[in-house]
């Protein structure tokens, strides 16, 4: 992730980051008790932005915590923080705290105001080698809690994770719970064999990733059917392609797992396809 632009939001206000100020009782810094969002800016628009918000209002009812804006004034914080950042390509980060209480107490205090927090930080298109390349990934049980469908900000599984896949030296972790795929340490996945793509279904164990409905309308524009089914460890190891999504990555190609060739080791005919479809989508959305 690049580095954070000047403007940040906090608690409704656009100020300099640098003189954002959050409290240390803060329940988001005490307990990660608060959730968060990523969201694609593409020449100063919010790519699916809706879909952002619903999922954002899905987190915080699971929590428990009162969603502190209307969906219509989310949609102009969004774009005051994108126009104090000067537009262009970014990623917007937004995160919901259940706010700073008296004391540090397990349950939280009632009345509490949440607090908001949100900053931008430049996206800059996959360089060309990177797409000639692929990426590579590490395969690694999931230690993982049993609601990663939330995206909360308690994020520590993924950080240990995605530090060992470094230490293995690959890109991106991709997580198995036994002989299951899981999701990407912050990415959803999808195997193709014998020319059909698979994806595993929304459940508790992974995130419901925006940028996976993307792929899937890719996909339906291409007239590639997509199997939403659990997808075995094995299919992974054995398969012609592997591509993970993501909101700030959008789709790339894994060409190497565990060390190994996936397929023949670069990326695939699906996903030449995939990728300029994709561009293809993002631009028809724009207009
Ligand atoms: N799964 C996990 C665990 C993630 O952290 C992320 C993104 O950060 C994704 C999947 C992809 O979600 P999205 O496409 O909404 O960015």
């Amino acid at each position: 992730m690049a580095d954070a632009l000047p403007n940040s939001l906090l608690n409704g206000v656009i100020v300099p980051l640098i003189d954002a100020r959050i409290s240390p009782l803060d329940r988001g810094f005490l307990f990660g008790d608060g959730i968060y969002e990523v969201v694609p800016v593409y020449a100063g628009r919010p790519f699916r932005l809706d879909a952002h918000f619903d999922r954002l209002q899905d987190g915080l009812a699971a929590l428990e915590i009162a969603n502190p804006h209307s969906h219509a004034r989310w949609t102009e914080l969004v774009h005051e923080l994108i126009d104090a950042n000067g537009g262009g390509d970014m990623g917007i980060y937004l995160e919901i705290s259940r706010g700073a209480g008296k004391g540090r107490d397990f349950l939280p205090e009632r009345g509490m105001q949440p607090t908001v927090f949100g900053f931008c930080f430049r996206l800059a298109p996959p360089k060309p080698e990177l797409l000639q390349r692929g990426i590579s990934a590490a395969t690694l049980e999931d230690i993982r809690w049993q609601r990663c469908d939330i995206k909360s900000v308690a994020l520590v599984g993924p950080v240990m994770l995605k530090i060992e896949a470094r230490r293995r030296g690959a890109d991106e972790a991709i997580l198995v719970r036994g002989e299951r795929l899981a999701e990407g340490s912050s990415s959803a996945v999808f195997v193709v064999r014998d020319g059909r793509v698979a994806t595993p279904p929304a459940s508790h164990e992974r995130l419901p990733s925006i940028t996976r409905l993307v792929v899937a309308d890719v996909l339906d524009a291409l007239k590639l059917p997509l199997e939403v089914r659990e997808v075995r460890r094995d299919e992974l190891l054995t398969a012609d392609e592997i591509w993970i999504a993501s909101s700030t990555r959008e789709a790339l190609p894994v060409t190497s797992l565990d060390s190994q060739a996936v397929g023949e080791g670069e990326p695939g005919p699906l996903w030449r396809r995939l990728f300029d479809e994709f561009q293809a989508l993002k631009q028809r959305e724009a207009d």
